[in-house]
């Protein structure tokens, strides 16, 4: 038996952060995938949380949820929107994920009489989880998190390096990205970034074989055969990253510089024919919109947009689906009274309120959720959006004044969202929270089911508190239709409203399966709604 070999591409950063590593590993992931090649890919993050799951999104952007329920970094949202191969918990590597398995295996004695370090330790930690996470791929693209230079990813380099040794130059390469900025007073663009940033991988032993140099212009041939000569890479192998309009471009852009030809030249692999149609597709659509719609984006983490990364994509894949352009419009719901809601909602087609924690803006939310209902405007409650939309309809349909949210109000008479009660004896943050993918039932003529054609269906979650049973009767009686339960029917997945064009509220989160070639049905369906509300 022949035991296929993964190939390993590893992409390093350079320069500084935001240069968009992962949206490079996922653009040459689609390459890959189009050249018919299974694609894995890998993210190491150098931070020493266990997982993303309890970092403010403030500072880390969004937690993006993967089906077995585990908190990733969001650059594994990228991966799964531009390649098909389903992320898992063992994709995501942190650094105190590495320390944790070392560490619990010699409190167990397992390295007995041994002095514990970060080599031969550590770094093997590292490498045994980059082979058992690629295993089973033609090749893996493994993203280093950080930027070259710093403390926190050495071990990762160095765990990489000695990969390079062990499997040779055809069966892995090494990518860095980096920054080319063009300086407008002198009217040319600056090499010596590069250079420096180059150089400090060399002097921990990485020499890479591709640059992808991210500039907001071409590079000439003379500029590319200056940086090929100072970092000492080969010509054809030093490409420009330019900046786009759209990220979905990028695949189409690493083609036309045939990124991807000399990544299978340099892995000596035979791929069959490169099939770009979807993303061909997905362009045209970009670039040739119809018409142009407004969702308003509802909620707290407006000044940090990445905190909603899955959110906005889909919601650009709904407009895809429609050829519509979607202007996302974020608002701050603690800035929303009754008062000036009219005003913060003008020139808006549609309303999303997305997922959320704590406490603050929710107050704004439900006043959103009730303007909508009222006004007709097309809603998309997610999560914590279809519990604020379930506790306005408690409130000013049902009459229950002081109904609210458990995790809000602890002491209301009318908690229309609690949590269940196994899970109130649960002391533990993280314990008590349902995460990954979950079925859910769906009845037929209604809105979900004119979104997924099917009435089984499953998707990922990632909270505590639940549509609490006890209200389901009147909620109900007063119009509140639920169209989505679990199997057993104890859990309400999805809320409608049937007197409005179009109002929906789901328990989970539909933003992470949605892809720019295949968009979920539910976010083209609300923008069809919102295109709808649109017209004259
Ligand atoms: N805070 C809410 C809960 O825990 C909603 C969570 C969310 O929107 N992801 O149930």
């Amino acid at each position: 038996m022949t035991v296929k070999k993964t190939k390993l591409i590893f992409i390093t950063g350079g320069v500084l952060s935001s240069l968009g590593k992962g949206l490079a590993a996922a653009s040459i992931g689609a390459l890959l995938e189009a050249r018919r090649l299974k694609v894995i890919n890998q993210k190491l993050d150098p931070y020493i949380n266990i997982d993303p799951g309890t970092m403010s999104p403030f500072q880390h952007g969004e937690v993006f949820v993967t089906d077995d329920g585990a908190e990733t970094d969001l650059d594994l949202g990228h991966y799964e929107r531009f390649v098909s191969t389903r992320m898992k918990r063992e994709n995501n590597l942190t650094t105190g994920q590495v320390y944790f398995s070392v560490i619990t295996k010699e409190r167990r004695g397992d390295y007995l009489g041994k002095t514990i370090q970060v080599i031969p330790h550590i770094t093997d930690a590292i490498k045994d989880f980059i082979h058992k996470t690629a295993n089973g791929a033609d090749v893996c693209i493994v993203e280093i998190g950080g930027t070259v230079g710093d403390i926190e990813s050495l071990p990762f380099l160095e765990a990489i390096r000695q990969i390079r040794m062990e499997i040779g130059r055809t069966n892995s390469i090494f990518i860095h990205l980096t920054w080319v900025p063009f300086i407008k007073t002198a009217g040319e663009v600056k090499t010596k970034p590069t250079q420096h940033s180059v150089k400090a991988l060399r002097e921990i032993g990485i020499q890479p074989d591709i640059l992808l140099c991210r500039s907001e212009v071409s590079l000439t041939e003379e500029i590319k055969t200056k940086i090929a000569l100072f970092c000492n890479v080969d010509y054809d192998c030093v490409f420009t990253a330019k900046d786009v309009q759209s990220i979905y471009e990028v695949p189409l852009g690493f083609h036309k510089e045939e990124i991807d030809q000399r990544i299978v030249e340099k892995l000596g692999m035979w791929t069959g024919d490169v099939d770009l149609k979807p993303w061909h597709d997905v362009c045209n659509r970009l670039q040739n919109p119809v018409g142009e719609v407004t969702i308003a984006i509802a909620g707290k983490y407006v000044n940090l947009t990445d905190s909603y990364k899955s959110l906005n994509e889909a919601l650009i894949h709904g407009g895809i689906a429609n050829n519509y352009r979607v202007k996302l419009a974020f608002v701050d719901t603690e800035l929303i009274t009754k008062d000036n809601i009219e005003e913060k909602y003008a020139g808006v087609d549609g309303i999303i309120v997305p997922g959320g924690f704590g406490e603050r803006g929710i107050e704004g939310m439900i006043t959103t959720a009730a303007y909508a209902r009222e006004k007709k405007i097309p809603y998309f409650g997610i999560c914590l959006g279809m519990q604020m939309a379930v506790v306005d309809f408690a409130r000013n349909v049902c009459g229950l004044e002081d109904a609210n949210s458990s995790e809000f109000n602890q002491k209301t008479a009318n908690p229309v969202v609690d949590l269940l009660p196994e899970q109130k004896t649960v002391s533990e943050k993280g314990a008590s929270m349902r995460l990954g993918s979950y079925p859910c039932v769906i009845e037929k003529n209604s809105l979900a089911y004119a979104a997924y054609n099917d009435t089984q269906i499953a998707e990922r979650h990632r909270h505590r508190y639940e549509f609490n049973n006890d209200f389901r009767e009147l909620l109900s009686s007063k119009g509140l239709r639920i169209t989505g339960v679990s199997p057993d029917g104890r859990l309400v997945e999805i809320i409608e409203n049937p007197a409005h064009p179009w109002f929906l509220g789901c328990q989970f989160h539909p933003e992470f399966k949605s892809r720019p070639t295949a968009p979920h049905r539910l976010f083209s369906k609300f923008i069809a709604a919102a295109i709808k509300n649109k017209a004259p």
